[in-house]
């Protein structure tokens, strides 16, 4: 096992640039910790990285007016992935919803093209209490939602609000093309060739029109990987069977709408919202962040959990640069930390060690240049 490490290490080396958003809250705790774990995997495995601060959200609007400044998105294009904690807070949330913090999410996501989102639901077992469902539903529990990011309803044409002879009406369209459907179904096939070979594509073909385009795409993509196992599901039926039965799913692929609703879901299935990674992805670039967002309500107390923002380190690793050793080593640094009885405030449990977010950053770190 060792030697098979230190073989890919010498085989497979980078010199990346990452640029580094802290956004805002609890962005400015957890994202320093997955930069020390990032350094930490650089010393064991000779890996260069060279990180990029930009100002991201509430912060940049403090400082510039804008949530996404032309230098921060810049600094953005020209890295080659980006490493963001969370964006908002009470302070902006009056401002009008064209330059509140959150549009600086779709402002990165629109122009770095970031077309697919990556969101694993992975059960840690030490961990299986602070779920609200049964341990026997969730026992090994390891799937990924591939949510389509920049297309459907979202973004349809036409949309609006309407005035009409007895009031208003209120419009949105679900649109997708053959060329959208098929790039995230090839992600979504891509990702199960390297996990359990199995795609469950979700839709509502029964009733909508763009449903029965997207089964017939997903069903032609398919061809190209015959190691995949693929099969259907509509979206009601698909929420129902996360909480009845998750283990049966491998990778969920799904549109924008359907994809917002299932990934928060499935995240819920593993407890805390402090554990939860995210990758989105294009065909250039590539942005990881944690699903949670700026928690104004414990930032600035050192209680954040950091797991999140560090295992979307991980995913950077894995997505964007192919280091899966070093991916690894983080993924058996965070549950060795945890298997030691290490929590922080949102997971802790009796007879554990509740710990603060740089010291859980501390004991990650420990592991890794241990193992
Ligand atoms: P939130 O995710 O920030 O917080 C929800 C709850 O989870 C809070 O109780 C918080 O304390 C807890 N929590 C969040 N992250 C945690 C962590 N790492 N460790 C421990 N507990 C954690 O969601 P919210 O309160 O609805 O939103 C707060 C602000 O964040 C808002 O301005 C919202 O718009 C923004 N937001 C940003 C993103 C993003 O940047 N991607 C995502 C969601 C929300």
């Amino acid at each position: 096992m060792m030697s098979a490490r230190r073989c890919n290490v010498m085989s497979t080396s980078v010199n990346a640039t990452i640029a580094t958003l802290p956004g805002d809250g609890v962005g400015h705790e957890v994202l320093p910790e997955a930069i020390k774990v990032l350094d930490a995997i650089a010393k064991r495995f000779g890996q260069q990285f060279e990180f990029v601060p930009a100002i991201v959200g509430g912060a940049a609007i403090d400082a510039t007016g804008q949530p996404l400044p032309d230098a921060t998105l810049d600094i953005a294009k020209r890295s080659d992935a980006v490493l963001l904690g969370a964006v908002g807070g009470p302070k902006w949330e009056g401002l009008d919803y064209s330059i509140r913090p959150e549009r600086a999410l779709l402002g990165l996501r629109k122009e770095l093209g970031m077309f697919a989102n990556l969101r694993p639901a992975k059960l840690f077992p030490m961990l299986a209490d602070a779920s609200t469902l049964k341990l026997e539903v969730l026992a090994g529990l390891d799937l990924l939602v591939v949510r389509e990011l920049t297309g459907g309803i979202y973004f349809g044409e036409p949309r609006g609000v309407e005035a009409t002879p007895t009031g208003k009406k209120g419009f949105n369209t679900e649109v997708y093309t053959t060329e959208e459907i098929t790039r995230i179904a090839r992600v979504a096939f891509e990702a199960a060739q390297q996990r359990g070979k199995h795609v469950t594509s979700v839709d509502k073909a029964n009733v909508l029109e763009s449903s029965e385009l997207w089964r017939q795409v997903v069903i032609e993509v398919h061809k190209d990987y015959p190691s995949v196992c693929l099969d259907h599901i509509y979206v009601d039926n698909c929420a129902m069977q996360l909480i009845r039965d998750p283990r049966q799913f491998d990778v969920l692929v799904t549109t924008n709408l359907f994809g917002d609703i299932l990934s928060d879901e499935a995240a819920m299935l593993t407890g805390s919202i402090g554990m939860l990674p995210s990758a989105s992805l294009g065909d250039k670039h590539a942005m990881y962040e944690p699903v949670h967002g700026s928690a104004p309500d414990i930032a600035g107390k050192n209680i954040a959990n950091p797991i999140a923002m560090i295992a979307s380190a991980s995913m950077m690793l894995t997505h964007s640069f192919h280091l899966v050793d070093e991916a690894n080593a983080i993924e058996n640094g965070i549950f060795s930390a945890l298997d030691q009885g290490y929590r922080t405030h949102d997971t802790q449990s009796p007879g554990c060690t509740t710990i603060g977010t740089k010291e859980m950053g501390d004991r990650i770190v420990e592991a890794i240049l241990k193992s």
